[in-house]
């Protein structure tokens, strides 16, 4: 992830004072907000991810946001954007999977300076953010070395190593849903085969409980199915839970984490998705450094995305 392809000085110099934009590019909703002093965002807009005229509809969305608070588009000094993945932080652009008409890249960081010639633009993949976000304000709070991780539609993710993001070459840093697990030879949407999240995202999880009879709808429906004690949908939790745990734990000793911290929509699917996350980790993570490895909820819930953008605008 990170800023610092593009603004390679900012995540290790001070904190920027003066108005800055918070900005999330997420397959479903945009969002935009006002930094606060404290580096957090304010009250957000949203708005359902356009399908067409996309860059138009962004722009609008930033405009407002600065217009209701009677900022000067000149007046802003930075911009942090989290954007689904994958981005091109060298480039500054972002090729999200959920939006078609971006499918070639948008070049959104010069779009964005555009709009706002004073703002210094930071750009990262939004697992990154979240995991920034549950490091600064949430879960991984006083943890140096943090897997963050978004179960939902898909799985996404972010790495800190040494409290510091990481991006490695082009930004995409931290895609941990495509750590390919035991057990599944499904197609992934990525293009490969048998990643972690053709199991245990939301909708692949229901997906394998549909295709073994269970007549459910979401992931939602899933879950209190399995609070209900409905065996196809314990055992698609418990599946889920057991893939998440795998590559989790992989991630744990290839980087010698304190913590991973596990959000999105569907990790709130309860103990019948996090015992068997819990048990596979005891299982897996075995190595003598790995004693006090933990995996905790995220705190930060739906805001974590956008809050990590905030701390990028504020130099993270
Ligand atoms: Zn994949």
């Amino acid at each position: 992830m990170t800023a610092p392809r593009t603004r390679p000085t900012s995540a290790a110099g001070p904190a920027r004072t003066g108005r800055a934009l918070a900005l999330d590019i997420g397959g479903t909703k945009f969002s935009a907000a006002l930094v606060d002093d404290d580096g957090r965002p304010g009250e957000p807009v949203v708005v359902p991810t356009p399908t067409e005229n996309v860059w138009a509809a962004c722009e609008e969305l930033l405009l407002t946001v600065v217009a209701d608070a009677d900022v000067e588009p000149d007046d802003v000094i930075a911009v942090g954007i989290a954007a689904a993945g994958p981005v091109d932080t060298v480039a500054g652009s972002v090729s999200p999977i959920n939006i078609a008409e971006w499918y070639e890249g948008f070049g959104v960081v010069d779009a964005v300076r555009a709009l706002f010639p004073s703002a210094a633009v930071d750009l990262a993949l939004d697992g990154a953010c979240a995991a920034l976000a549950e490091h600064r304000f949430g879960a991984a709070r006083g943890y140096d070395d943090v897997l963050g991780m978004v179960v939902s539609t898909g799985i996404g993710g972010g790495v800190i190593l040494g409290g510091r993001p990481v991006g490695g070459r082009s930004g995409n840093a931290g895609h941990v849903g495509h750590i390919v697990v035991p057990g599944s030879v499904d197609p992934c949407t990525c293009g490969g085969i048998g990643c972690v999240e053709t199991v245990a995202s939301g909708p692949n999880a229901v997906r394998w409980a549909r295709e073994n009879g269970w007549e459910g709808e979401t992931g939602q429906d899933l879950a209190e199915a399995a609070r209900a004690g409905e065996p196809l949908a314990v055992a698609a939790l418990q599946r889920a839970g057991v893939a998440l745990g795998q590559a989790i734990s992989s991630a744990a000793a290839l980087l010698d984490l304190d913590v991973a911290v596990v959000g999105g929509g569907f990790s709130a699917a309860g103990d019948a998705l996090w015992n068997p996350l819990r048990e596979t980790v005891a299982l897996h993570a075995r190595l003598g450094f790995l004693a006090d490895f933990t995996v905790v909820p995220a705190e930060l819930g739906g805001i974590g995305t956008l809050t990590g953008a905030a701390i990028l605008a504020r130099g993270a």
